[in-house]
């Protein structure tokens, strides 16, 4: 680690965003250019970063590896007879233009699929770009790592609030009693909710006689620092908080505060909760009712407080009711948009939540186009990623015949992934960007490679929407592209232009031009032309020109001239450390976007789904589940390659309680098989081995194992991760199970049967 504190005429040192995780922490890299090529020497925590003041955790330093990744792809590839070899640029867009705009000719643009994954959301040259190639294919078959994670929050607070990224996030510097459930940012730093130092936000809640309370089927290591930690069984959050807000309304706990004058719903909510008594759901989902009953007062006596649920709450059957009790707990007890509450951040960019109308708006629909073999509904103009094997597989009208991918690794990252597998085998054509040869990039017959986040400007696009403090910060690249290397927004436009039959040497400028004078007339109107001219004195072109307008006509922008201090790109960059816009400020009613102006408490879709839960109520658990967990030196699939991340004990292992391991026979440290229980076992390639780790932290019940792993397919260019390439968790899970209403994938809580590796057969 560099320590220098100034820059040298061979040792500079840059700001940038840390793309690793949601943290997003300010970092500040130092480069040694005595040599013909510079190098990255240093990583630290950027002490004037105005948001993360400082804080890494062991993952940042890893972005050097990252840029240095032998095996990152820095030339594209295209696919000859059968074998992908290196390529140039206008070789690798000459094929796919080739090859795609017959396809598309032939039969139709639904016959073209685009799936992107989550480190786009780290890019903001993917971020603003991949929706404009989205709109020139003009395709109903997109996919998204949303439905894998995230979208039952998206649905519920689209319901209550009126836009998908209207997500409320813990205001947790000045809250007392912090409740969460299926959360481990102890590892994830965070998750639909950028906070950096968790680990020392929750030490100083706890310091000022604050409550961290933990609900998980794993004793996590955010539940190892929390005061309280409640074993709940997988997918049965919905019972549990259903029995909370049966609680309120039980005991006259409920209190919305201000929040009455703007919300509707109450007494639906009430009717709905009534068969979930905190006695009738206790045994379903493992907690006492008393327990249950005291979580209740708590937060309801506890003047700033919240309720706060993420990936194990999304990732099951009832994924959309779990998030909407959630903010259902905070409404009824005052706790939504009150400081010390859940609170809805102002982003300086980018926010549906902060244009047009303040206060009311046309709310959100789902349901505009379904799925062609399964009838999944489309959600946030997606399907879920779980069908994308089916409708591969599936001939037919619209069949998926190709595909093109941004930043994702479905084959590892998906349930069904050895179904996805073959599945993208059968593809008329595929093309991936990609800085790996991955799991999924390795079916493609054209490879994109995409640049090292040292070699790009960074403003992040989505996380200040989710931010727990408001700000904006912009870092320039670090590091320059190689010479001949387009910039991946240029990528995308490109596509853009051959989908939409433009042809392969469109105009990369003009057609940038063009869009941007599209979105500017829809914004401005009669000052487009004013506003237009503005955007072009600055010079600036491609990504940055869209954060300059979208920084400028945002809530603390200068509106071209109308708010003389406000918000400029220009002012936005020359901030070292970026610009702090202070604390979480209540934003009700003006946040609001619903066709009511209100919260609308009682979505009829979720009250229509409640029935589900209770015919669900007094299903039996099966014997054994398993369900995933997060590891700090970890992110999906796509950080097993970095030396940094890589070393130290096998993370891919297998929890398993004492009591679980003596009835089936496993012992520690030897590999265990899993399967599905039930005929999904039977399938090639779901079966996995892992090695067993004893945890008395487990529930007994449910083993766990985490995912992304499983880099050992043939093909794939990911030389370290191989050297211990872990078990696809995901290999075992059903496709076919999802929320009904998100479409989001079930992860948590699939049945499974575990034997010693040695034995055929064995309990389950
Ligand atoms: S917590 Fe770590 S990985 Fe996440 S943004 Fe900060 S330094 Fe990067």
């Amino acid at each position: 680690m560099d320590t220098a504190a100034h820059d040298t005429p061979h040792r500079t040192r840059h700001r940038r965003i840390c793309p690793l995780c949601e943290a997003c922490c300010g970092l500040e890299v130092a480069i040694d250019r005595s040599a013909a090529a510079p190098r990255v020497v240093g990583i630290r925590g950027h002490a004037e970063d105005v948001f993360s003041r400082g804080y890494l955790c062991p993952k940042g330093y890893a972005l050097k590896d990252l840029h240095e990744d032998p095996d990152r792809l820095r030339q594209p590839l295209v696919r000859r007879d059968g074998v992908l070899q290196p390529a140039t640029w206008d070789e690798a867009f000459a094929e796919i233009e080739r090859r795609l705009v017959p396809l598309i000719e032939q039969h139709g643009r639904d016959a073209v699929a685009l799936a992107i994954g989550n480190p786009a959301a780290h890019k903001m040259s993917l971020g603003l770009y991949f929706p404009r190639l989205a709109r020139a294919l003009g395709s109903r078959n997109i996919f998204s790592a949303s439905t894998l994670d995230q979208m039952p929050k998206q649905l519920a607070s689209g319901w209550m609030f009126g836009h998908w990224l209207s997500i409320a996030v813990p205001d947790i510097d000045r809250c007392d009693f912090l409740l969460m459930l299926g959360a481990n940012p102890m590892a994830s730093n965070g998750s639909l909710w950028t906070v950096t130092d968790f680990r020392g936000r929750a030490k100083a809640l706890r310091q000022r006689g604050g409550r961290l309370v933990v609900i998980d089927p794993r004793r996590t290591e955010t539940a190892a620092i929390a005061d309280a930690h409640h074993a709940i069984r997988p997918g049965t959050d919905v019972f549990l908080l259903a029995g909370m807000v049966h609680t309120l309304f039980d005991e006259g706990l409920v209190g919305p505060g201000r929040l009455a004058e703007w919300t509707v719903g109450i007494d639906a909510v009430r009717e709905a909760v009534a068969p979930f008594a905190p006695e009738a759901v206790a045994e379903r989902c493992g907690v006492p009712a008393a327990t249950l009953r005291s979580l209740a007062r708590e937060l309801a006596a506890t003047e700033r407080a919240c309720v706060y649920g993420r990936i194990g709450t999304c990732t099951q059957a009832f994924g959309t009711l779990a998030s909407w009790l959630i903010d259902v707990l905070n409404v009824l007890t005052g706790h939504l948009d009150a400081p010390g509450g859940a609170m809805f951040p102002k982003a300086a960019a980018f926010a549906a939540n902060t244009a047009g109308k303040p206060g009311i708006g046309r709310g959100i629909v789902t349901g505009r186009h379904a799925s062609r073999v399964s009838g999944a509904p489309e959600v946030f103009g997606e399907l879920p990623m779980t069908v994308l094997a089916e409708e591969i597989e599936t001939p037919g009208a619209g069949q998926v015949r190709a595909l093109i991918t941004v930043a994702t690794n479905p084959v590892l990252s998906a349930p069904g992934g050895p179904r996805l597998s073959r599945a993208l085998d059968g593809l008329d054509f595929m093309v991936s960007l990609d800085i790996y040869l991955n799991e999924t990039s390795r079916h493609a017959d054209v490879v994109l490679p995409g640049l090292s986040p040292l070699e790009e400007s960074h403003y992040d696009v989505a996380f200040p929407q989710l931010s727990h403090h408001n700000h904006a910060r912009y870092t320039p690249a670090v590091l320059p592209r190689d010479a001949g290397r387009p910039a991946e927004w240029e990528n995308l436009l490109r596509l853009a232009a051959i989908v939409q039959g433009r042809g392969v040497g469109v105009d990369l400028q003009a057609l940038d031009d063009e869009l941007l004078a599209q979105d500017v007339g829809r914004l401005a109107g009669a000052q487009a032309p004013a506003v237009l001219a503005a955007l072009a004195a600055t010079g600036r072109r491609g990504p940055e020109r869209l954060l300059d307008l979208a920084l400028r006509t945002g809530p603390w922008g200068d509106g071209f001239g109308r708010q003389p201090n406000g918000l400029t790109l220009e002012r936005v960059a020359a901030a070292e450390g970026g610009i702090d816009l202070g604390p979480l400020q209540p934003r009700i009613p003006e946040l609001l976007r619903t066709p009511s102006g209100r919260i609308e408490l009682a979505p009829p879709a979720c009250l229509a789904d409640m029935a589900r839960a209770r015919a669900a109520l007094h299903e039996r658990a099966p014997a054994l589940v398993v369900v995933g967990r997060r590891d700090v030196r970890s992110n999906n699939s796509w950080m097993h390659n970095l030396p940094t991340l890589a070393k130290g004990p096998e993370r891919c292992t297998l929890l398993v309680h004492p009591t679980d391991a003596a009835r089936l026979g496993l012992v520690a440290g030897a590999p265990a098989r899993l399967r599905p229980a039930g005929s999904l076992g039977d399938e090639p390639g779901r079966e996995v081995v892992a090695p067993v780790v004893l945890s008395e932290d487990m529930l007994p019940g449910v083993v766990c194992l985490p995912h992304g792993w499983g880099h050992d397919q043939p093909g794939a260019r990911l030389a370290l991760a191989a050297e211990r390439p872990g078990a696809n968790l995901n290999a075992l899970l059903d496709e076919a199970w999802r929320d009904p209403l998100s479409g989001n994938a079930v992860l948590s809580g699939m049945p499974v049967e575990v034997h010693p590796l040695s034995t055929a057969a064995g309990a389950g």
